[in-house]
């Protein structure tokens, strides 16, 4: 390991029209680092993500992923989109695909891998979400934990360097969350890249490195878990906390 981050920003502005929603972001993201991203709705959280695999574009400021600048030609950005996996809230899963086709489709379209390849790639990721005796289902059959399992199955067969969550669990039933967050813990556990917008602070606490507290444009506080969720500095970050625990 080089010490290089994986993903670095440094002084980013996001603007729509008028209205600066990311205000001057500094924030590295190191290899096998697992960072939390939290803070009040409209903080801007959902953008930084979107902003880190160009699906937003910046006003100002730069972003480094494996070293090299993102840029907005549409080759560099399908080249650093394969590589970063991406979760929302909303699975979007192809409804008229099997499970095993819907974590096939991107392997063969964007890395070209035969047909056999792809179905053997899914096949272990599949086996690794728990889902692999779902593979012929589809995801109309499936619960909403299951199916954000596929998404994330779906993420990981592009081999990316890091994964972004966004909010992945706040559109499922409260007996749903466990099963996705353990899938996530254990990805976690095993060296993978993260970055995850979050309202789940158990899953925060267990599962961060570090955990970023958005607010105002800005990056209010950061921090191990138990410092930024335990005995925060920022009036801002216990005004959080405060919201959270009444
Ligand atoms: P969070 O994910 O923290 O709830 P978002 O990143 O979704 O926050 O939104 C941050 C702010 O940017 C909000 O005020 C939102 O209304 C605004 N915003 C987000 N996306 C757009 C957009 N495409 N056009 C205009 N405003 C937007
Ligand atoms: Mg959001």
């Amino acid at each position: 390991m080089t010490g290089q981050p994986l993903v670095q920003m440094r002084d980013i502005v996001k603007k729509f029209g008028s209205t600066v929603v990311l205000d001057g972001i500094d924030l590295d993201v190191q290899e096998g680092e697992v960072v939390c991203l939290i803070g009040p709705s409209g903080a801007g959280k959902s953008t930084l993500l979107r902003c880190i695999n160009g699906l937003e574009r910046i006003s100002s400021g730069s972003i480094e992923v494996g070293g090299q600048e993102l840029r907005y030609d549409e080759k560099h950005l399908n080249d650093i989109r394969s590589r970063i996996g991406m979760v929302f809230q909303s699975f979007n899963l192809f409804p008229h695909m099997t499970v095993l086709e819907n974590v096939c489709v991107a392997q063969r379209e964007v890395h070209g891998r035969s047909k056999d390849e792809a179905r053997a790639r899914a096949g272990e990721l599949l086996e690794r979400v728990g889902l692999a005796h779902k593979a012929d289902a589809y995801p109309d059959n499936l619960s909403g934990g299951q199916q954000q399992r596929v998404a994330i199955a779906r993420a990981l067969a592009m081999d990316p360097k890091v994964m972004l969550f966004d909010e992945p669990t706040s559109a499922l039933d409260p007996e749903l969350v466990g099963e996705v967050l353990q899938v996530m813990r254990t990805l976690a556990d095993e060296g993978m890249t993260m970055v995850v917008v979050t309202h789940e602070m158990r899953f925060a606490r267990q599962a961060a490195d570090r955990v970023v507290l958005l607010a105002d444009g800005g990056i209010a506080e950061q921090g191990p878990p138990e410092d930024v969720l335990g005995n925060p500095s920022s009036e801002r970050g216990k005004a959080f906390l405060a919201e959270l625990t009444d």
